[in-house]
């Protein structure tokens, strides 16, 4: 077997869209499809078909990769792909579906003799468009061979977690490490709530805990976001992050385990979704502290100052 595949990307939105333009730029004859075409096209000028329907982009691919929403959404569209489909396609789904979602979707794939993989990344905008996610996996492996050229143009590194793609267990790896990932940017969003509130200068809260333990690049980058106001672009957007959450803290209820901050930043993701944040990058939750989603005056508006 070469190693160039014929890929179908499904759902080219800020991830996506980046994944594709990697596998394309890999010689990798790709077609794409997104729901909004106007998401799609650009990757035409990668040499990527964009295809009118899911059924259209999959017909003839070796390797289906579906980057959509949540669970409904990839069920809703590998639906539509399916009777165009051949046998022995492989299907990386790698939208963050949560395991309630796995079941059906590998049904799915079974249904229709594909080889199904669980194919969550890490990773945010950046690396995927430097094709330096790392992609979790978990798939037969006797098959593997038929996704790794299409893991490898999208990731600087594939970890395989499990030998089913059904049983979830990349999926439960990534939910993981997207509960920290949450817990890190609703901390550092309160912090700096915090500071504006009570008149502290947020560099002099960077400064007391720079270089130490509890210094980091992600508490860094995220408050950059929220002090030089650029949220948009989002690298990860405020209702994609809230729509994290949830699947977090149903899979711990799932599997009794309280989760109170994680629940804790489903709220506040679902605030700053209602203020009219939900396309700004997660760090927006930054504005869930503030009851009207804008911030009081730098002296907390008791008039007291910072003193
Ligand atoms: P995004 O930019 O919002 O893209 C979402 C995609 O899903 C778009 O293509 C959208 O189509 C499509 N979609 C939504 N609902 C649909 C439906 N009912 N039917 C068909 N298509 C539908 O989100 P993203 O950041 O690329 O995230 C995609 C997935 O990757 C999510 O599961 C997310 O949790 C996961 N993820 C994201 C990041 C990140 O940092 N951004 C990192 C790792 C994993 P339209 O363009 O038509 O709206």
């Amino acid at each position: 077997m070469t190693d160039t595949r014929t890929v179908a990307v499904l759902g080219t939105g800020i991830m996506g869209a980046a994944m594709a333009r990697n596998i394309a730029r890999a010689g990798h004859p790709l077609r794409v499809w997104n729901r909004s075409r106007e998401k799609a096209e650009p990757l035409a000028a990668e040499g990527a078909r964009v295809a009118a329907t899911p059924a259209e982009a999959v017909e003839g691919a070796d390797v289906v990769v579906t980057m959509l929403y949540d669970g409904p959404a990839v069920l809703e569209v590998m639906r539509r792909a399916a009777p165009a489909l051949r046998p022995g396609t492989a299907w990386a789904q790698s939208t963050t579906a949560g395991l309630q979602a796995l079941p059906e979707l590998a049904g799915l794939a079974e249904e229709h003799g594909q080889v199904f993989f669980d194919a969550p990344v890490l990773g945010t905008r950046q690396p995927a468009e430097e094709g330096t996610l790392t992609v979790l996996a978990a798939g037969p492996p006797d098959h593997r061979e038929l996704v790794a050229p299409v893991f490898d143009a999208v990731g600087g590194r594939t970890v395989w977690a499990g030998e089913d793609g059904a049983r979830g267990d990349a999926t439960r790896l990534k939910l993981v490490a997207n509960s920290w990932v949450l817990a890190v940017t609703g901390a550092a969003g309160e912090a700096l709530a915090l500071a504006r509130g009570l008149g502290v200068e947020p560099g002099a809260f960077l400064d007391v805990i720079a270089g130490g333990p509890l210094d980091m690049g992600y508490l860094r980058a995220k408050a950059g976001l929220i002090l030089e106001d650029r949220l948009t672009p989002a690298a990860f957007a405020v209702e994609t992050a809230a729509k994290d959450a949830r699947l977090i803290v149903s899979a711990g209820e799932r599997h009794g385990v309280r989760l109170d901050v994680a629940e804790a930043s489903a709220e506040r993701f679902r605030r700053a979704v209602e203020q009219g944040r939900g396309r700004e990058d997660m760090a927006a939750a930054y504005w869930a502290s503030f009851d009207d989603g804008a911030a009081p005056a730098a002296d907390g508006g008791d008039g007291e100052g910072a003193s």
